[in-house]
């Protein structure tokens, strides 16, 4: 009908005059962050990893890098563990390679620095970090939740996790 599309818009604008501001006063307001969101940040799992660098052959710009000692009966300790976030893209491919679900995304998205070195993460900053993402994960959510994150929201302001609403 001619003229129905100025009446969309009108009710459009309307509709925008009555409803409550999206803006959000961030970093004094957590950012509501979904549960697969992909953040600058990764949460390893040291009990479930073998040392395999499954996910160091699957990353794309060859930015983790691992060092394995053997324990003897086929087994391995991993001395290091580091991830180049700085020159990371946030793919992904290396936690869905990863064959033992020891390897996540993590949610923190303020890791940036003045100091190129600074965004090498190493073992200690990503062991059993806590802010884990389910993106590739969805079906370990009850594992995740367990370690009491997943139905969490990262507050960047505080620091800490707060409930997902
Ligand atoms: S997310 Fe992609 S680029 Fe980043 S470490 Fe994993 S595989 Fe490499
Ligand atoms: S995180 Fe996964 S893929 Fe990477 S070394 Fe450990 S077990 Fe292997």
């Amino acid at each position: 009908m001619y003229g129905l599309g100025i009446v969309k818009g009108m009710y459009t604008t309307l509709m925008h005059l009555v409803r409550p501001p999206f803006t959000r006063q961030y970093p004094e307001e957590p950012v509501p962050i979904s549960q697969r969101f992909r953040g600058y940040d990764f949460a390893w799992v040291e009990e479930r990893c073998t040392g395999c660098a499954t996910c160091a052959k699957a990353c794309p710009h060859g930015v983790i890098d691992i060092i394995t000692e053997s324990l003897g009966d086929n087994r391995y300790a991993v001395e290091r563990f580091d991830i180049d976030i700085g020159l990371c893209m946030v793919c992904g491919l290396c936690v869905e390679a990863c064959p033992y679900d020891a390897l996540f995304m993590g949610i923190g998205f303020e890791l940036s620095s003045d100091r190129r070195w600074d965004l090498v993460v190493h073992k200690e900053d990503i062991a059993n970090r806590g802010k884990f993402s389910a993106y590739y994960r969805t079906p370990l959510k009850e594992k995740i939740a367990d370690r009491e994150e997943i139905t969490e929201i990262y507050n960047p302001s505080t620091g800490q996790n707060t409930p997902h609403a």
